[in-house]
């Protein structure tokens, strides 16, 4: 299996391989993505993210997730880092964490992109990435389930990891997509069974109203 881990032309856009940029995505593509301040609340604890899920992101993320470009991670986690950078209510974040894979899903993908967007966006906030919970149950895709057998079929598939001895802190957990908010409440309420912690969630876009989850 081979990873698109690194892409060499660095005088192009790492989104559209055609166009010159200075940056990691070229004008072209920004003027394609929906820039939102997009939040609503999952329990006490609220989701955000800065894109609306229009076709081209939700295209960006299938290649990403299921075509194993994972240098895609560099410009997703750019316009995460940005989009926090501005927002007040995402300063003071202590740890990045985020939603793991199954072993054996983490097997056949090869990479959990969700981790991978922690990783990369620990590194531009200058904190650590903690994994607080492991999935211990191999769950249907959300996005293979109907809406509403979405909540019992990530129901109890997260495990604690004990005693990471982080009460008080506030953590940034990351997901790539949130739909109905059902993976991110399963297991941030997973995280809390172990750490008294300050959860916010951040994800790239929100399928909400459409059909893919995770
Ligand atoms: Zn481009």
């Amino acid at each position: 299996m081979i990873f698109d881990f690194i892409f060499f032309n660095q005088n192009y856009c790492y989104v559209c391989k055609d166009e010159k940029t200075e940056n990691l995505i070229c004008s072209s593509c920004l003027e394609r993505l929906d820039f939102i301040d997009g939040n609503f609340l999952v329990d006490n604890n609220r989701v955000y993210y800065p894109l609306f899920y229009n076709n081209y992101i939700k295209e960006i993320i299938r290649e990403f997730k299921f075509h194993k470009k994972t240098y895609l991670v560099k410009p997703l986690a750019a316009i995460l880092f940005k989009y926090i950078s501005q927002k007040e209510e995402l300063k003071d974040i202590d740890y990045v964490s985020f939603i793991p894979m199954e072993q054996r899903a983490l097997f056949d993908r090869g990479f959990n992109q969700a981790q991978l967007l922690a990783n990369e966006l620990a590194d531009l906030l200058d904190v650590e990435v903690i994994s607080l919970i492991e999935k211990n149950k191999k769950t249907r895709e959300q996005n293979k389930v109907s809406l509403t057998q979405r909540k019992e079929n990530i129901k109890n598939s997260f495990r604690p990891i004990d005693d990471c001895n982080i009460d008080g802190k506030t953590i940034l957990l990351i997901d790539d997509l949130v739909t109905t908010g059902n993976t991110l409440r399963e297991a941030s309420q997973t995280i809390l069974i172990n750490n008294k912690v300050n959860i916010k969630f951040l994800t790239i876009t929100s399928s909400r109203i459409g059909e893919d989850d995770d």
